[in-house]
C-alpha cells in the first residue's frame, strides 16, 4: 500500500488542507492519505486549541472521503512531534507500507529548519502540493531543492488560511466558504475561536 502522510497543526482543518490531500492522493496514485494532527509542531507557537478539537474537526472533515485517514501518531505523543521520529513510528508499525511524506510548498521551503531533514529526505520521498502562488520555490539546498523538484505536484491553489479563519470566526463573520460544513458545525457548537457555543447545536 502506498500511504502519503499529511501532517499539520490543523487549527482548524479547513478546506485548503482538505484539497491538499484530495489532490495528493490522486496525483500521486497513493492508496491512502493519512492526515496527521500534531500535539505539538516544533516550528509553531503553542497556542493552537486543544489537540482532541483539533483531531474531531479533522475526522468530521474527512468522514466518508475515500482514501483518507486520520492518524493519530502525532497526538498519542506528548512534547514536540518530530517528522522523523513519527515516520520510525509508522514504519514500525506497518513495515509492508510505502510510505510518502506529503506538505504544501510553504512547509517544503523550511525544511532546512528541521530536525535531521537530510537523514529524514534521504529515507522518504517528498510529495509537495501548491499553496504559494510562485511556482517550485527554492531553499537554496541543492539535496532539498531536488526533493521538492521531484515530489512537486500542480495541485490548484486553494487561498485559504487558518489564521483567516480565527480572525473571522472572532469577528462573528461566516466562514461557510473555508470550511467544510461539518468542520463549521462542530466549531460552532464547542464555541470554538469566539463563536458564541451552541449556535450549531440543533
Ligand atoms: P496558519 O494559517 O495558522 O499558519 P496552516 O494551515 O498554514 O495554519 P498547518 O495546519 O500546520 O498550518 O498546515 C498543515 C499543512 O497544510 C501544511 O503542509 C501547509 O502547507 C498545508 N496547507 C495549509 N493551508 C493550505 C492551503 N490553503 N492550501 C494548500 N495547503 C495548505
Amino acid at each position: 500500500m502506498k500511504i502519503g502522510i499529511f501532517g499539520g497543526t490543523f487549527d482548524p482543518f479547513h478546506l485548503g488542507h482538505l484539497g491538499a490531500a484530495i489532490y495528493a492522493r490522486e496525483m500521486a496514485g497513493l492508496d491512502q492519505m493519512w492526515i496527521l494532527p500534531a500535539a505539538q509542531s516544533p516550528l509553531k507557537a503553542n497556542d493552537a486549541v486543544e489537540v482532541h478539537h483539533r483531531e474531531k474537526m479533522v475526522e468530521v472533515a474527512i468522514e466518508g472521503i475515500e482514501g483518507l485517514r486520520l492518524d493519530r501518531t502525532d497526538l498519542e505523543r506528548s512534547g514536540l512531534s518530530y517528522t522523523i521520529d513519527t515516520l520510525a513510528l509508522l514504519r514500525e508499525r506497518h513495515p509492508d507500507f510505502e510510505f510518502f511524506l506529503c506538505m504544501s510548498d510553504d512547509v517544503a521551503v523550511t525544511l532546512p529548519k528541521w530536525r535531521s531533514c537530510e537523514e529524514l529526505l534521504a529515507g522518504v520521498p517528498l510529495l509537495v502540493t501548491r499553496r504559494l502562488l510562485e511556482k517550485l520555490p527554492k531553499t537554496g539546498e541543492k539535496a532539498i531543492d531536488e526533493a521538492i523538484e521531484r515530489g512537486y505536484l500542480e495541485t490548484p491553489v486553494v487561498q485559504i488560511e487558518a489564521t483567516v479563519i480565527r480572525e473571522r470566526c472572532q469577528r462573528g463573520l461566516t466562514c461557510v466558504h473555508l470550511l467544510a460544513s461539518p468542520v463549521l458545525a462542530y466549531i460552532q457548537k464547542q464555541g470554538l475561536y469566539g463563536t458564541i457555543s451552541g449556535l450549531g447545536d440543533e
